[in-house]
Formats: structure tokens, sequence, C-alpha cells
């Protein structure tokens, strides 16, 4: 039990990549606190998942809500900023709204999540940031104007919080295509049919799954990573060499 008496905050934690580092930390003894916009949805998961899964609605990518979500927290050991939306727009068709959508949930939710777990984060032995961000970041693609943008500006934010946060580790890890509800957003209905080919031209040649991404997420905020501070873990099976 890697994380005994630990807790753990995930965002998005009612679907694909937030839902599985949510059970990968409760195998390990954590007590996780689940946020999302669907709170039925992890309240149905409570049903399953047991009581050291706590549901709370939180969007987060409103500041006021985000600062609200801590009133009652007096324990948090680490933060996983891992909400996320996808919408494909390249600049020509950009929309102002999709675009304030993508950098609050993106990139203003991991800020202002940190804002407010900084000081209990450092009461933790081990207090520990994961930001999820994309290997979009890197790459030149159609349709990731914001996304991308958004996701670049997240590595930026986790190199600067090293320094700015002390006292706390902060990383970030860049999935690459992983076989999530997401790809429905940005590809369409058939995107699993349709990136599974595109997959097959990977090194490690199939679609990333959730476990991958949860598997680099709970070591980066294990013990065994006490001295990794500001890395960028890709888990993108080499999509993006
Ligand atoms: P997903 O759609 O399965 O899950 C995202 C979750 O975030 C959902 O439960 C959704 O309700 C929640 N969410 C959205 N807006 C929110 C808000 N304002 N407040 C709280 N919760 C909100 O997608 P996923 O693939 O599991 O994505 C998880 C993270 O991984 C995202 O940050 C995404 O950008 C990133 N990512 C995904 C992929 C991929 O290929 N799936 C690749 C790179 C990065």
């Amino acid at each position: 039990m890697k994380f005994a008496n630990k807790v753990v905050l995930v965002t998005g934690a009612a679907s694909g990549i937030g839902l599985e580092i949510a059970k990968q930390f409760l195998s390990e003894g954590a007590t996780v606190i689940a946020t999302d916009l669907n709170l039925a949805s992890l309240e149905a998961l409570a049903l399953e998942l047991g009581d050291k899964f706590l549901p709370r609605r939180c969007d987060a990518g409103s500041p006021a809500e985000v600062e609200a979500l801590f009133v009652g927290i007096d324990q948090l050991d680490i933060l996983i900023n891992n909400a996320g939306i996808g919408i494909m727009q390249n600049p020509e068709d950009l929309q102002e709204e999709s675009y304030d959508k993508q950098m609050a949930v993106l990139l203003k939710a991991p800020i202002f999540h940190v804002k407010h777990a900084a000081a209990l984060l450092r009461r933790s032995s081990n207090g520990s940031v994961v930001n999820i961000s994309s290997a979009s970041a890197l790459l030149s693609l159609p349709g990731y104007t914001a996304y991308g943008s958004a996701k670049a500006a997240l590595i930026k934010f986790t190199q600067d919080a090293v320094v700015t946060v002390p006292g706390v580790r902060h990383n970030v890890i860049l999935p690459g295509l992983i076989e999530t509800p997401i790809l429905k957003d940005g590809y369409g209905e058939d995107a699993v049919e349709k990136l599974q080919q595109a997959a097959q031209i990977t090194p490690v040649p199939r679609l990333g799954q959730s476990s991958d991404v949860a598997a680099a997420t709970l070591f980066l905020a294990s013990d065994a990573a006490e001295f990794i501070n500001g890395a960028q873990l890709l888990v993108d099976g080499g999509l993006s060499r």
C-alpha cells in the first residue's frame, strides 16, 4: 500500500484518465477526493469504489468554486490536475467561447488548484502536484489552437511552480493518444477506429490506455520519485518523437 494514509485530489475524476488515476490510488490505500462537473456520475462510482472515494462537484475552471472546495479540506498530500475538454478549431474558425472554456479548464484550473492546495501540500512529507498536459503541446497539429496552447502553458506553469511554490514537487505528464471519451470531442464518434489506424505508425503501435497514464502519475507522486521535480514525462508510445 504505497499511498496508505495519503489524501489525493483528482480533478475530472468521473471519466477516462482521471477515473483510472483515482482507482489506482484507491488500490494503493489512498483516500481520493474526486471532483468533476458531473456529480451524479461520481456518486454512482462511489457506490462501486467505496467510502475512500469522496465525490465533490466542482467546476475546475471556476476559481470561486475551487476556493470553496478547499474550505472543507484539512489534509492533502497529492494534487492531480487532470480535468480537461478538447474543442478542435483552427485560428480562423476559433470561437471566443470555446477558447475561454479551454483556457479555463486546461490552464486556469491547475493554477488556482495549486494556489489553494500549496499550504496543505507543504504540510505533507512528500507533497506533490502532477499536471496532465498533452504531447500536443510539443506538436503542430490542426485544430489544437487553444487546447495545445493551454497545454504548452501548463508545462511552463509546472516548471515555474518548482521555484514559485517551493516545498512541493511539481511534475507534468504529456499523454499521447489515449483511448478515452475526450477523443470523440476532437475526432468524432468513430475516433477510436480512425485513430487506431494512425496509432499503427507509432513506435509502440497502439492507442494508449488510461492505465498507462495512471501508472506514470502514481510513480511521480510516490516516494520513489522524491528527487523528481519539474520533470516532463511523455506517455505517448513515442508518437511525438
Ligand atoms: P475524459 O473526457 O474522459 O475526462 C475528462 C473529465 O474532465 C470528464 O469527467 C469531465 O466531466 C471532466 N471535466 C471537464 N470539464 C470540467 C470542469 N470544468 N470541471 C471539472 N471537471 C471537468 O477525457 P480524458 O482523456 O480522460 O482527459 C483527461 C485529461 O487528459 C485531460 O486534461 C486531457 O486534456 C488530457 N489528455 C488526454 C488525451 C487523450 O488522448 N485522451 C491526450 C492528452 C492529454
